[in-house]
């Protein structure tokens, strides 16, 4: 009996997988691979059929099954691959049975129905050092590049609850850094009785896990931060000072155009507000370079709003059309300019990181050891501790020697 699972994508489907896995060797499958597909671009589509024919070459007698966003929003299409034995949606393939034999060969219920999250508390690790907890699941959004609501369904969260468990356990076994994640964390909370936010869920989970001594906040939509969120930013020290935002531009036009709901102003008041209330946040963002109708004026406002909000760690993604979503229906910019535009704004994020390495030569850093001798901390710099023979998952204090090209060296104070 042997399950091999091959994930695409993000984080999420990086922990379904584990699930996957466990619930298919309990269900005592045979000769079995699962191809966790990802839906975000053409290409990871492009990428993952391109493993399903290669997995039928390499496996001929294996059974292959086909899960993850591109198999829910398309079932069919991969029904139709003559290597593929069966199709799971995203909500079917974490049920206890779907391994189960006999089990049938399309099992892709409507995502949009789903109300329920899974039922357990989807987790990851990175090494022994942090643990990746996801408290919400699916989206109601509607961002004219994205198709994850068609993959995830709609916005669903797991209970306060089932989170302060799941997080006493991980800190119990030793885990000292806890990221709460999301497809939309910010609408954390909306489907849930009392209606609680992220940052009152957040609130609650500090105080009742008072032994927890670092929690970090995924991706954050500044046009549906509570204030609790910003309560907690000003006066708990254990939410680490460094927030990651889903901006995706810096144009109100472009902004507009991707039915996100926060104009440039919004963002700079968003970071005015938490610089005011911790002055030592770092900021780091999600941009989306050549975004449809994006013209030479809305590219240089999205790179002027690197400076102007203070970034310091930027994602940047060169926009890709996803078929299926209003923007590929939009006006595309030519293919160099994409790439021409991504490569300014990274290196745009290159310079504001190696400026921060720079201003903290000499400062103090609390760094989570990830591996031998280095980690990041609590702003989420990468750091190098010289001379360090801590174990991964040890909170240390060191002292910033100097600015490495792409981390801080620090020695251990
Ligand atoms: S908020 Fe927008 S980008 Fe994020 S998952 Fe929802 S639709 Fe996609």
């Amino acid at each position: 009996m042997t399950v091999d699972v091959v994930t695409f994508g993000c984080r999420l489907n990086a922990y379904e997988a584990t699930v996957m896995r466990a619930n298919a060797a309990a269900a005592g499958v045979a000769d079995t691979i699962i191809v966790n597909t990802c839906a975000v671009t053409a290409e990871a589509e492009r990428q993952a059929r391109q493993a399903v024919r290669r997995l039928r070459r390499e496996r001929p007698d294996s059974q292959i099954v086909v899960t993850g966003c591109a198999a829910q929003i398309a079932p069919d299409r991969w029904a139709a691959m003559p290597e593929v034995d069966r199709v799971l949606g995203n909500a079917d393939k974490l049920r206890p049975d779907a391994f189960a034999p006999g089990a049938p060969a399309l099992a892709v219920s409507d995502i949009m129905q789903v109300r329920e999250t899974a039922g357990h508390l989807v987790e990851g690790f990175d090494g022994r050092a942090r643990a990746f907890v996801e408290v919400q699941q699916g989206c109601d959004h509607r961002c004219t590049f994205c198709i994850i609501p068609y993959g995830r369904g709609p916005s669903r969260s797991v209970p306060v609850g089932a989170i302060v468990e799941r997080v006493r356990t991980l800190v119990a076994g030793g885990i000292r850094e806890v990221v709460l994640t999301g497809v939309d964390l910010t609408a954390y909370g909306a489907d849930l009785p009392g209606r609680p936010t992220l940052g009152q869920m957040t609130r609650r989970l500090l105080a009742l896990v008072p032994e927890l001594p670092r929690l970090r906040l995924s991706s954050l939509d500044p046009a549906e931060m509570d204030e609790d969120i910003f309560r907690l930013i000003a006066d708990e020290p254990r939410l680490m000072p460094h927030l990651h935002l889903s901006l995706q531009a810096g144009d109100d036009l472009v902004l507009k155009r991707m039915k996100r709901r926060h104009s440039r102003a919004t963002a700079v008041a968003v970071a005015e507000r938490a610089r005011r209330l911790r002055p030592d946040i770092v900021l780091g963002a999600d941009l989306i370079a050549g975004f449809p109708t994006e013209d030479a004026a809305m590219f240089a406002n999205t790179l002027a709003h690197v400076g102007e909000m203070g970034l310091t760690w930027l994602h940047v993604f060169p926009y890709s059309p996803r078929p299926g979503t209003p923007a590929a229906r939009m006006p595309q910019v030519p293919g160099p300019a994409v790439r021409e535009r991504a490569a300014r704004l990274r290196q745009a994020g290159a310079a504001a990181a190696a400026a921060y390495f720079v201003r903290r030569v000499g400062s103090a850093a609390s760094v989570l050891v990830e591996a031998a001798g280095r980690g990041h901390d609590a702003h989420f710099a990468p750091v190098l501790i010289q001379g360090l023979d801590a174990p991964a998952g040890r909170v240390v204090d060191a002292r910033v020697t100097a600015a490495g090209p792409d981390a801080l060296i620090a020695v251990a104070a």
